[in-house]
């Protein structure tokens, strides 16, 4: 059975970061996992998505997210608080960061009650955020087909069982290399997904930063993707949400977990990837004309290919 063009529910961080880079600062970029997510998911397939944000969130990102058709019926605006902050400073050639501030604010306390036409969403993105925000959304969907769920190494640190909680319900987990190394245990990265399959997601996609992804399937096949070589890095944030929109959006619109169609998902991640980096925010995310979207798709299937044809 197909569920063709479902749509995709994500819980996650909306935020309000503070950027700095080598050569350049933003001190209120919007961001959070599921605002990144949801921009990119939604070039493939209904967003509905659930969060919370305080009162000093900018109207200017809620008409951006409803602008892209994202449905926000579950974000929760909390009158008298605060939204999630996150200050984060990239080294030089931006493959490394260091976290400065993290201020959980409106999501320390927040329970989230998914309005009654989301329960039947029948693809579900756990995005980055607490373990224990993940199950309660988990919980409330009636019979979820396709769970996709990505962390960090916060969560893996403290709320280790309640990870493990969740992923023992998961289909597929999105996770940077030292992530994965971390959360397994091991110091190689095929020995890691081998462990990590265990834990219960039988797909796992381990994000390498700017050498692409790597794609380890339940029979044990693996699948390689690069990442778009670029000149332009302006800000590396949300990269990994992007890659999960664009994954998550085209696994919803296929409905199906075949090995085809998830490694097609791949491509169509690493596309939405690429074009968040090159902007602060989600700067870049938004109005990209369908062209532009299938276009950078084809550069990377170009960049795979044995034969470039005429
Ligand atoms: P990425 O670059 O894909 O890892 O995602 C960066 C986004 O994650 C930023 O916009 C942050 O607001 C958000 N973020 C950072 N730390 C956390 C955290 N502990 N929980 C949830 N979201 C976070």
């Amino acid at each position: 059975m197909t569920l063709a063009k479902q749509p995709v529910l994500v819980v996650g961080s909306v935020a309000i970061d503070w950027i700095i880079t080598p050569t350049d600062e933003r001190e209120e970029s919007v961001g959070g996992a599921a605002t990144y997510f949801s921009m990119a998911a939604s070039y493939f397939s209904p967003v509905r998505l659930v969060g919370v944000v305080g009162q000093d969130f900018p109207d200017t990102a809620i008409n951006d997210l409803r602008g892209a058709g994202v449905d926000l019926d579950g974000l929760e605006v909390q009158q008298d608080g605060l939204t999630f902050r996150w200050k984060g400073r990239y080294h030089e050639g931006m493959n490394d960061r260091d976290t400065l501030e993290t201020h959980l604010n409106c999501f320390e306390q927040f329970s989230p009650k998914l309005p009654a036409a989301y329960r039947d969403s029948s693809v579900l993105f756990l995005a980055n955020i607490q373990p224990k925000l993940q199950i309660d959304v988990l919980e409330q969907v009636e019979r979820p087909k396709i769970v996709g769920l990505d962390t960090m190494n916060l969560w893996i640190d403290i709320a280790h069982d309640e990870l493990l909680e969740a992923l023992r319900r998961v289909d597929v987990l999105l996770i940077n290399r030292e992530e994965a190394l971390q959360l397994s245990a091991k110091n190689n990265v095929a020995a890691a997904a081998r462990e990590i399959q265990k834990f219960g997601p039988k797909w796992l996609v381990i994000k390498q930063g700017e050498y692409g992804a790597l794609l380890f399937e339940p029979g044990g096949s693996v699948f390689a993707a690069p990442a778009m070589p670029l000149e332009n890095v302006v800000d590396p944030t949300g990269a990994g949400d992007s890659f999960a929109g664009g994954f998550m959006g085209s696994l919803a619109h296929s409905g199906e977990l075949s090995s085809t169609a998830v490694r097609t998902a791949v491509l169509w991640g690493s596309a939405m990837a690429s074009f968040c980096v090159q902007g602060f925010s989600y700067d870049r995310l938004t109005g990209l004309p369908r062209d532009a979207v299938t276009s950078r798709h084809a550069e990377f299937v170009q960049m795979m290919a044995l034969d470039r044809g005429r």
